[in-house]
């Protein structure tokens, strides 16, 4: 129920665009790094001083407009810039709905095309963070046309759909991003039972691990971390073939704690004004995140 409702708040539109207005409000301080490319890039530092590296997200959704996605790659440009003014250790994720999937293909490539180019200036890897079963068969087709010119680019496959394994194989040879899946999605393509998608996400990771490239575990499930733990440890997989990811802000001790024992660990660090739509993900995925909205409505 809560859920749902959640994430019928993040698709509101409405809700979005006032949202930017007010700053960062509720609890989502907390959870994203600031509204700025000065904020970010200073909460990256306090990562990496920890031995932790960053996947940096101008935080963007609902853009329909072409101006809107031009500033979008503008802003995304000068965190390029950014991370490597300051020699911080991080790279970008990126949403294609931000940079104007929705308005129209070939723009959107245009877009992703120069933010790729840009960052393979300078080794940095770009991560094309996967949406909803809508944008999935675009979004592949966008890492297939760039692929074929630049190798810094990778993606991410969600282990709800009952295809995943499928996607999994396609892209192999791809640094890949595995979690279990944010959105909403209809039964007869996605599991919606949580141990259905667990038992999947583990097959997927397990797969990946033996088969492909660079695995990116993002999870703050400690159940499936401690799987990984024993699985790599018992196939000799080297800790420099995976690295652990989770969201700012969420579990830090714990993040901190993989780093120290010797794991590639890498924090989502999200910033920005258009932070409402992720917020309310986070509440849909986990309502005990309520606490956050709580503590800040009830500390005043
Ligand atoms: P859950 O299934 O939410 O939680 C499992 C268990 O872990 C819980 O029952 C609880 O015991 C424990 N737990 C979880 N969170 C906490 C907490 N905060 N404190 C204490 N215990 C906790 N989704 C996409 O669809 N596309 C993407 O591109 C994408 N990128 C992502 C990048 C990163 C780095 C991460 C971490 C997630 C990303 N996601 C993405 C979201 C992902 O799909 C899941 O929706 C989200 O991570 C919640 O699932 P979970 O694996 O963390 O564990």
């Amino acid at each position: 129920m809560l859920k749902d409702l959640f994430m019928g708040l993040s698709q509101n539109q409405f809700l979005n665009s006032a949202a930017k207005k007010y700053g960062l409000k509720l609890g989502a301080q907390s959870v994203v790094a600031g509204t700025n490319i000065e904020e970010a890039i200073q909460s990256i530092k306090e990562l990496n001083a920890h031995g932790i590296s960053c996947t940096v997200d101008n935080l963007g959704e609902f853009v329909f407009k072409n101006e809107e996605a031009i500033a979008a790659k503008e802003q995304i440009l000068k965190v390029i810039e950014a991370i490597h003014d300051n020699q911080v250790d991080a790279h970008i994720s990126l949403k294609p709905t931000q940079l104007g999937l929705d308005i129209d293909y070939n723009f959107c490539v245009d877009n992703v095309r120069e933010i790729v180019d840009r960052a393979s200036q300078y080794n940095m890897f770009i991560n094309i963070d996967m949406e909803d079963f809508k944008h999935l068969q675009p979004t592949f087709d966008l890492l297939d046309e760039l692929s074929l010119e630049y190798d810094n680019v990778g993606t991410v496959i969600q282990a709800y759909f009952h295809n995943a394994l499928e996607y999994l194989e396609k892209y192999q040879n791809f640094r890949i991003r595995l979690v279990k899946g944010a959105y909403k999605e209809p039964e007869e393509i996605a599991y919606q039972d949580k141990k259905e998608i667990d038992a999947n996400y583990i097959k997927l990771i397990e797969w990946h691990l033996l088969n492909g490239k660079f695995t990116s575990i993002a999870t703050h499930d400690h159940r499936i971390i401690s799987h990984v733990k024993e699985f790599v440890k018992k196939h000799n997989i080297p800790h420099d073939k995976f690295e652990f990811q989770m969201l700012y802000g969420f579990r830090k001790e714990f993040q901190l704690k993989l780093a120290s024992e010797g794991f590639n660990f890498c924090t989502y660090v999200p910033f920005g004004n258009d932070w409402y739509g992720y917020f309310m993900r986070r509440l849909a995925e986990r309502p005990q995140n309520l606490n956050l909205v709580a503590k800040q409505v009830f500390n005043k």
